[in-house]
Formats: structure tokens, C-alpha cells, sequence
């Protein structure tokens, strides 16, 4: 009786998104470690490569290849090669080449582990000033109108923070839009994250609408608008957000706890503690 074949690995690797120091002791091991690395863009991925002196077999895994390339790849793992995956930035399979190859590496029972690294959306989403206690991630913002419509829809009344990729081109379009859909709620930009240039521009809709109008945004961006709010805390707008967080202040300075003047400010107006909390915060 022949022995059984032993199938090799695909390990999904999480890279940086920005500062090349991101890359994890256990990513760098995997990557010197496996035998072949499929890359996105394998011009960009031997960039990461060199700084960390990694000598390895790369070949090209991206959108336009990857019904071709996919059942190569599975091939190669059903015959024992282990194979790191891996993307131009952050975790593969996030709006990234990946989610097809786990699927059927999963159907031939070939085993598949992640190594994790960053990806943009959690990154944004924990110094975003919004809401982290739950999030949902609509992946690149629709370019189509009729796409737009739908995801306007759909997501209207969610109440969780709302999370988008985008590009700088498109940005202020969008930021109006959604606006426009939405009527005023806070947001935030997160852009160049890990970068030299890393910036977060935060606000109502309309400030950071009017923020984009006085510079050219550049770089990679991550756009996050705050979810649904209760019918009560909707009434906040961009100007009683300002009062609200002046109210905060006068408590304060009357000598009142941080956690009285949330209680008083929220009391005085109407609206809840974390309402008051959340302003505070991002103003
Ligand atoms: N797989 C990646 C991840 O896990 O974050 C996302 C890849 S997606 C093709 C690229 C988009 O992610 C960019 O267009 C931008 O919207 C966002 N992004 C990537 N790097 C970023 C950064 N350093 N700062 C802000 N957004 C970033």
C-alpha cells in the first residue's frame, strides 16, 4: 500500500500597509520559510522582499490571472509545496486576491492558515473617533450609480460605522454624495496610514466636505461615516454638536467630574450619555 501524499500549506500572510517595520517576526519567518510566495504584484512584493533579504520563487497571483493561475497554485500545494499568498498591502482577501483560492484549497482539504498582519480598516477604525463596538466594511466605494443606489439603501438606517475604501479622486464626490443620501453625520478620512504622511481628518460631513475643498487629497484613503443614529441623538446636528460639547465644558469648569458633566450635559438636552461621550470625543 502506497503511503498517502502530504499536501502542502497555503499561508495567507498579512504585509504592511505603509511602514515596511509593520511586517510581523512570524510573517517574516513564514516568508523565509515556505517555498513559494504568490504575490499580487511580484514587483512590489520583491520590494518587501529585499529589505528583509528574502530569497524566494515569486510568481504572480492577481484578479486578471487568477483562473488560470488558481488550479496551478493548487497543484503545486497538492503536491507538498507550501505557498505563502500574499498582497500589495495588508491582509489578502480584503478587497485583495485570496477569498478564491481558500475556497477551493478548502474543497481539496489542502490546509490554510493566516498569519495576520494590518489591514486599513481596522487601522482607521480604532483611531477614527467613531463607534468601534461594531463596524461593517463595504469594500471599495460602487463606481456605477445603480451600485451607489443599492449600497445607499441598504446601509441607510445601519447603525454600526460604515466603513469604505476610496480613492483620492473620488473622495470629495463621494464624501457629497453620501451626504446627500444621508443627510449630516460625523465621519473621518484616514489616509496614509502607517505612512510619513499619515493624517485623519475628522468631522461633520460638511466640515470635512469643506476641509477637501481647501486641499487636494493625495494618497491612500480609508472613509468611515458614523452609523444611524437613535431618533433622539439624530436631532444632534453640526451646530448643536458644537453647543453640546460647549455645555461639556461649562460643567467642567463649574469643577463638575468628567463622568457628572457627561451625565448634566446629557440630562440638560435631552440626549443620551454616549451621545454626549462620542461628541467629546471627536471634537
Ligand atoms: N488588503 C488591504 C487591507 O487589508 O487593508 C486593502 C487593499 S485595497 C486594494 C487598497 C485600498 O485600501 C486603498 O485604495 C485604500 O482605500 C485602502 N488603504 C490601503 N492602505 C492604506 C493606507 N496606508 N491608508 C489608508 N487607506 C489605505
Amino acid at each position: 500500500m502506497g503511503e498517502s501524499k502530504q499536501t502542502g500549506t497555503l499561508y495567507l500572510v498579512g504585509t504592511p500597509i505603509g511602514n515596511l517595520k509593520d511586517l510581523t517576526i512570524r510573517a517574516l519567518e513564514t516568508l523565509q520559510s515556505v517555498d513559494l510566495i504568490a504575490a499580487e504584484d511580484t514587483r512590489h512584493t520583491q520590494k518587501l522582499l529585499n529589505h528583509y533579504a528574502i530569497q524566494k520563487p515569486v510568481t504572480s497571483y492577481y484578479e486578471h490571472n487568477k483562473n488560470s493561475k488558481g488550479p496551478w497554485l493548487l497543484e503545486k500545494l497538492s503536491d507538498g509545496v507550501n505557498i505563502a499568498l500574499v498582497s500589495d498591502a495588508g491582509m489578502p482577501g480584503i478587497s485583495d486576491p485570496g477569498e478564491d483560492l481558500v475556497k477551493a484549497c478548502l474543497q481539496k482539504k489542502i490546509p490554510v492558515t493566516v498569519i495576520p498582519g494590518p489591514s486599513a480598516i481596522l487601522t482607521a477604525l480604532v483611531a477614527s473617533g467613531l463607534d468601534c463596538k461594531g463596524f461593517v466594511f463595504a469594500g471599495f466605494f460602487p463606481r456605477q450609480k445603480k451600485e451607489q443606489k443599492i449600497i445607499f439603501s441598504q446601509l441607510k438606517e445601519e447603525k454600526r460605522t460604515i466603513i469604505f475604501y476610496e480613492s483620492p479622486y473620488r473622495l470629495q464626490k463621494t464624501l457629497v454624495q453620501i451626504k446627500e443620501a444621508w443627510g449630516e453625520r460625523n465621519c473621518c478620512v484616514a489616509r496614509e496610514l502607517t505612512k510619513v504622511y499619515e493624517e485623519y481628518i475628522r468631522g461633520t460631513l460638511s466640515e470635512v466636505i469643506a476641509y477637501w475643498e481647501q486641499h487636494t487629497p493625495k494618497g491612500e484613503m480609508t472613509l468611515l461615516i458614523e452609523g444611524a443614529r437613535n431618533e433622539k441623538d439624530a436631532a444632534v446636528t453640526a451646530v448643536t454638536a458644537e453647543q453640546i460639547v460647549q455645555r461639556y465644558h461649562e460643567f467642567l469648569s463649574k469643577g463638575l467630574t468628567k463622568k457628572e458633566a457627561l451625565q448634566e450635559t446629557a440630562d440638560l438636552l435631552g440626549i443620551s450619555k454616549r451621545e454626549v461621550y462620542r461628541l467629546v470625543m471627536i471634537k
